[in-house]
């Protein structure tokens, strides 16, 4: 296949897309949703499973090689296998990718390896059930660790971990999710916690990478690992005496805008060319109207012209000093 055709105006190739099914979420992670959240979007406002093969349909053929289905809570969807297996039919180099809180993973993992998902990231922020509590708002622990030997199980070519780490929530627990990939395939990836929508985002809370792999390295040996093709913009590393690895995703204090290759569509069928993107560009409403495929690759042609050269964010930031989108992560997909 030929590479891809949606280039921007900064002469970055679009080969990603990230599609959010639903804002709909059965844990309240402290720093994406709020406690409080009880109203979901209308499911008549999110995008139809035959609108998501036809959207995703025009994007592979212009060039996107790799797809990963996000949310909210992607498997709170009833129809997300169907969605998978509409996406996998078209064939993709890059994979299909899903990521997920797992607690509802063990019920439905094999079909989703049926149905053409190849990798699955799990979030997971803390090893015992006071830390995920703290974290999440809720009692799912065991779900979700069940859901990690369930993955690593089954034929996922890449199991990964999540981990959002937030200063005085969660950063004694980066030693022990490490940890985690001593005996098992599955990569620990650690996020830099992003403020964002009405997230509690304070600066004493954010912890940059540089001082999360101190720790590491404090505890470890760890070597670094070549990129593969279709990877994201964690950097990884082997980790002596582990069979795992372990990852690092640093949006702020090394941001990797340069090397963007992605695209997200939002649950209700908005193309945002960045996560920080706070315009918007239908495409629910023209293919609703009976935009043919032309005109809705027209539309995304104009959205990938205007990709932001880069995210707002920056070490030293003051929250209320960017420019952020005011919903939250769980409504876009992050
Ligand atoms: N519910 C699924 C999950 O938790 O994996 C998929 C959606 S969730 C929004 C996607 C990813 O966004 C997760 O890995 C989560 O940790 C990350 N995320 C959410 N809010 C974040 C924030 N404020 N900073 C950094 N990462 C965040
Ligand atoms: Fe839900 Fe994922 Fe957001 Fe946590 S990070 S509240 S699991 S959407």
């Amino acid at each position: 296949m030929s590479e891809s055709r949606l280039i921007d105006s900064f002469g970055r190739a679009i080969s990603y897309l990230r599609i959010s099914v639903t804002d709909v979420c059965n844990l309240r992670c402290v720093y994406c949703m709020p406690e409080s959240q009880m109203h979901f979007l209308p499911s008549a406002n999110l995008l139809s499973r035959s609108e998501i093969a036809r959207l995703g349909g025009i994007l592979v053929r212009e060039g996107v090689r790799k797809i990963r289905l996000t949310g909210g809570e992607p498997l709170a969807r009833p129809d997300i296998v169907d969605i998978a297996r509409d996406l996998s039919s078209f064939g993709l180099p890059g994979g299909l990718a899903l990521s997920t809180n797992g607690v509802l993973l063990p019920r439905c993992a094999e079909q989703l390896v049926e149905a053409g998902v190849d990798r699955v990231n799990i979030s997971l922020d803390g090893v015992d059930a006071e830390h995920f509590r703290r974290m999440a708002r809720r009692d799912h622990l065991d779900a979700v660790l069940q859901a990690i030997e369930i993955a690593l199980a089954l034929p996922f070519t890449k199991v990964k971990i999540n981990t959002v780490v937030v200063r005085g929530f969660n950063d004694d627990q980066i030693v022990p999710l490490a940890e985690r990939a001593r005996a098992s395939r599955v990569g620990v990836r650690f996020i830099e916690f992003m403020p964002y929508g009405d997230n509690l985002w304070t600066s004493d809370q954010y912890m940059p990478v540089e001082e999360i792999r101190g720790v590491l390295e404090r505890r470890f040996k760890i070597i670094p690992i070549e990129k593969g093709t279709h990877d994201g913009p964690a950097v990884e590393f082997a980790v002596e005496g582990f069979e795992g690895t372990i990852g690092f995703i640093s949006p702020i204090s090394d941001r990797f805008c340069a090397g963007c290759n992605r695209m997200r569509l939002t649950s209700e069928g908005q193309l945002k060319a960045c996560l920080f993107s706070t315009g918007n560009v239908d495409l629910r409403g023209p293919m609703r109207s009976g935009a043919s495929d032309e005109e809705l690759l027209a539309i995304i042609r104009r959205a990938v012209q205007n990709k932001e050269e880069r995210h707002p964010m920056f070490p030293g930031m003051i929250k209320s000093g960017l420019s952020l989108p005011t919903r939250n992560m769980n409504t876009i997909g992050g």
